[in-house]
This record gives structure tokens, sequence and C-alpha cells, in this order.
């Protein structure tokens, strides 16, 4: 099995974060990204050479792959004609649709999902930030696209990431607890989760959420590892536990409406008959599921007649 966790791994990319004030951002081969999609052939990212790319409302520097400098370009609405989806035949796709196939490409697929993490992630925040919190007067681009500054008062504003926690609890049993959250599609299960509040450290904002979500004490909290989650802007923090008292679940019925502790021959059998859909392969959900179930979990079987 994959180790599901690369402590020890640093980034693919060089983000050469002492470049970002020098680079042309114009000579940079690009990688295309609008509304939190990236521009993909064969579910592998497309890079366009300078003559080869769109007009940029744009450009935000990326790092050194090898001696290559690379920018993540947000395209003028122009660029797209009457095809909104695409440029030329490449298509604009989701990041959660590219999940599992990056994931199956290895170290080639993880340096394509660090990319397309990044440019997702700093054009939300150029998308959503477009003016001095302190002063309201609109601000502009610099330091490569990882500043935004006022012009009036000259604040310079930074990029925000907001954290998020992910736990995969057992019981005694060794059962995992899965939830369905409401607003999410029917028959989607994955763990507890929840944002992490001002003045919390992530491990209080694990036992909190939990709490809260499904009444549940928890106890041998351990750090997994975690996952650049640009929906819009968040890093999941995947931690386990264990609950000593599986018999306390109590929902709260505004979050979570569904939870139960699974064996692993029960999770096998729900997600091969459909009553189960999980996260998608590659996701940090779906790893930490794995992980405590020892390998890929079985694909639903194509004579179910569930309708997912
Ligand atoms: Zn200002």
């Amino acid at each position: 099995m994959r180790n599901p966790w690369p402590l020890d791994l640093p980034s693919r990319i060089d983000r050469a974060a002492e470049r970002r004030d020098l680079v042309d951002l114009e000579d940079c081969d690009a990688i295309v990204v609008r509304d939190g999609r990236v521009l993909t052939a064969d579910g592998r990212l497309v890079e366009l050479a300078p003559a080869a790319q769109p007009s940029a409302a744009l450009r935000i520097y990326l790092g050194r792959d090898g001696d290559r400098d690379l920018v993540a370009l947000v395209p003028e609405d122009a660029a797209f004609g009457a095809d909104p989806d695409g440029i030329g035949g490449e298509r604009l796709r989701g990041l959660r649709d590219l999940l599992a196939g990056f994931w199956d490409r290895g170290a080639n697929g993880e340096r394509d999902h660090e990319l397309a993490t990044t440019a997702v992630a700093i054009a939300n925040w150029h998308a959503s930030h477009p003016r001095c919190a302190l002063c309201g007067e609109p601000t502009v681009p610099a330091q490569g696209g990882w500043v935004r500054r006022c012009e009036r008062d000259e604040r310079e504003h930074y990029p925000r990431t907001d954290p998020a926690i992910i736990v995969a609890i057992t019981d005694p049993a060794d059962r995992l607890l899965i939830a369905h959250a409401t607003p999410w599609s029917p028959r989607r299960f994955s763990h507890l989760a929840g944002y992490v509040e001002p003045g919390e450290t992530f491990e209080q904002a694990v036992h909190r959420e939990v709490r809260e979500e499904a009444s549940l004490p928890l106890t041998r909290l351990e750090y997994l590892g975690s996952q650049a989650w640009p929906f819009p802007a968040s890093v999941m923090v995947a931690f386990r536990a264990v609950c000593e008292q599986p018999q306390a679940l109590a929902l709260d019925m505004d979050e979570i409406s569904e939870a139960r502790f699974v064996s692993r021959a029960e999770i096998a059998e729900l997600v091969a008959s459909g009553e189960v859909v999980l996260a998608p392969k590659g996701s940090v959900a779906r790893r930490m599921l794995e992980d405590w179930y020892g390998g890929d979990l079985p694909e639903r079987r194509p004579d179910t007649s569930v309708d997912v």
C-alpha cells in the first residue's frame, strides 16, 4: 500500500519566494485557472508557453519546476469566447474531479496536484479580496501575486488559509465512525470535520467539533498529515482518535443527520452495493479511511441497482 502520510517529503515544486519580485511573469509558462478550475488535457495540467497564452487578467508566480519558472494565469473573460469551459480543445476541470487521476500518477500526479491546488487557492484569494479590508479602496497585486497592496494607505494584504480539522474515530472494537453531513448529496459518508476557531489549537478544535456534532469523548489523538483544500481557502488537518464510549453517540441533526460505527467488512459491502459513496481517491478523507481499512477499498459492483 502507498504511504498515505509522506511526512518526510518536501514540495515537488520550489516556490522560490525570493524570485517573486524578480521574474517577468509574462515570460513564464502558465497554468490556466478560472473559477476554481484548471485547464487540463487527459487529466494532466496543460502548461502554455508565452506565445500560446490567452490574454491575462492576472498572473501569479508559482515557482521553479527544474529550470523553468511557472505562473498561474487567470484569463480575461473574453479569452473564452462562446465556450466558458475551455480554450481550444482543452477543458477546465474542477479539483475534486482531478484528485483520483493525480493520485494514480504517482510523483508526476503529485506535482500537478500541488500546482493546481496552489493556482486555485491563490486565484480564489485574489477574486475574493479586491479591496483593502481597512479603508475599502481597491488593492493591486504585488510581489508576483503573493500580496495585494492598497494604493491609498500602502497597507499590504496577504493570502489567507483557513485550517479545518478532520478526524478518523474508531471504537474499542476498531470499527470506524462514518457520518453524513446534512448538505451533502445522499449516501455520501465521511469523517467528522470542522473549522478551527480563533484562539483554538488544532487538537482543541477536534475535541470541540466531535463533542458538538456527535457528543463523543475522544482519547489517543494522533496527527496524520494534511492536504491543501482550496474550496475555497482551506487546509485539512487530519487526525485519528479513539472513542472508548461509542454508545454515547448522539447527533447534532443540524450538521450531521446520520452516523454509525462500521467494521471493515461492513464498509466494503456498503461501498460495493452503492449504499455508501466515499470521498474521491487521493483526498485526505479517503486516505484516512483506507489507512484504517488496510488497503484500497473495493469499487462499487457494476450490477448494483442503487442509483447514485
Ligand atoms: Zn487601504
